[in-house]
């Protein structure tokens, strides 16, 4: 049996160095090396001995998604188009707001809900990713960031919680403090309303934050825009974030992209106002950004945003209203295709 340095747990390196017959220890160091210094040759390692070093590259290896391109926006985002070995190929982001840098990244190869207005959906499943594959993104920005990036978010390619074991074992490992020690308030999980996954991470032993893209009031709007809204309706959804956010003490985001006369009336934030009543959730407005394979999708006016806005701080709804980043490199909330092709 082969084994691949990112698809392993502090737990899974220990045991392994016992066998070996080495101290436990070992595992500590090795994981500082790969998760806090980026260093991913293991004769660079130069604390372990020659022979131990042998002894990993010979045993253990250490399989990176391979950067294909990378794109920087004028706002200063930067996209990476990485390809899997076995040819698949995924997007990352990397948003900077100054000294605060966020990591977008994915969990899936393409998804499979498609969502009418989301690019990644346009273009179908192609698979799951690997633990490794979602670690292997974020220390690869970091690497090339030079420095630490502070929050991770699961909003590039995929459904994190229908890929809920690997998505699971990769937060465990950013999260160990032996590994990169990432705090669990700057790990955040959007969803399109995975029912069973939102219960599970209500029990997750990392209490991590949870966006849900909510995009329509309605279950009739709903499901046109989000499939998956037929298997997981709204109330389904909204009770299961309760039950999160009872058990967590946890804040919600909802995400709520406003595309121009398909969701943008303020109907719809009175609509918003009573679905999520009693939940005290946070509302990210997000600008829709324009995909190719559905140009007749727009974003809303500036006049429709602001009534929208306006009817929400009537109603006492807690809300930002989010600037587009990466727009001009097809970066942003819902344009990755894969291909890097804009
Ligand atoms: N599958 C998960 C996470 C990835 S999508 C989810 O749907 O939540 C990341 C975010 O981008 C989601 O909030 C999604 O609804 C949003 N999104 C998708 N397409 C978009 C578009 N064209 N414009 C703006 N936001 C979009
Ligand atoms: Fe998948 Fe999220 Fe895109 Fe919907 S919005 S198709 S769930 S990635």
């Amino acid at each position: 049996m082969t084994y691949d340095a990112l698809e392993l747990s502090l737990g899974d390196w220990q045991l392994l160095f016992t066998n070996w017959g080495d101290a436990k220890f070992r595992a500590g160091q090795v994981c500082q090396w790969i998760y806090a210094k980026k260093v991913f040759n293991y004769h660079d390692m130069s604390n372990l001995s020659k022979d131990l070093r042998n002894k990993l590259s010979e045993n253990i290896l250490m399989t990176l998604p391979i950067m294909i391109k990378q794109q920087s926006s004028r706002d200063g985002t930067r996209k990476f188009l990485w390809q899997l070995h076995d040819g698949n190929r995924i997007e990352s982001v990397l948003l900077n707001h100054g000294d605060h840098k966020t990591a977008c990244i994915s969990s899936q190869a393409g998804c499979p809900l498609a969502c009418t207005f989301c690019e990644t959906g346009a273009n179908g499943f192609h698979r799951n990713l690997t633990r490794g594959e979602i670690l292997g993104q974020f220390l690869l920005m970091e690497k090339m960031n030079g420095a630490d990036i502070n929050n991770i978010v699961f909003m590039g390619m995929g459904e994190p919680l229908l890929n809920e074991d690997n998505v699971f074992a990769a937060i465990r490992s950013l999260n160990d403090k032996h590994m990169r020690n990432l705090g669990a308030r700057h790990i955040t999980i959007s969803t399109s309303g995975i029912v069973p996954g939102i219960e599970d991470l209500a029990d997750f032993e990392i209490p991590l934050r949870l966006s849900l893209s909510l995009h329509a009031t309605n279950d009739e709007l709903r499901s046109k825009l989000m499939p998956v809204n037929n298997k997981y309706p709204l109330q389904k959804v909204v009770n299961a974030l309760k039950h999160y956010r009872e058990r967590t003490g946890e804040r919600i985001t909802i995400e709520y992209a406003l595309i121009d006369r398909v969701n943008d009336s303020v109907e719809y934030a009175y609509e918003m106002a009573a679905l999520l009543d009693g939940l005290e959730p946070y509302i990210n407005l997000i600008p829709f950004n324009p995909i190719p394979s559905r140009p007749e999708l727009k974003r809303a006016s500036d006049k429709s945003v602001k009534e929208f806005c306006r009817a929400l701080t009537s109603l006492n709804i807690e809300f930002e209203l989010r600037r587009e980043r990466g727009g001009d490199i097809m970066a942003a909330c819902g344009q990755l295709a894969g291909s890097l092709a804009s």
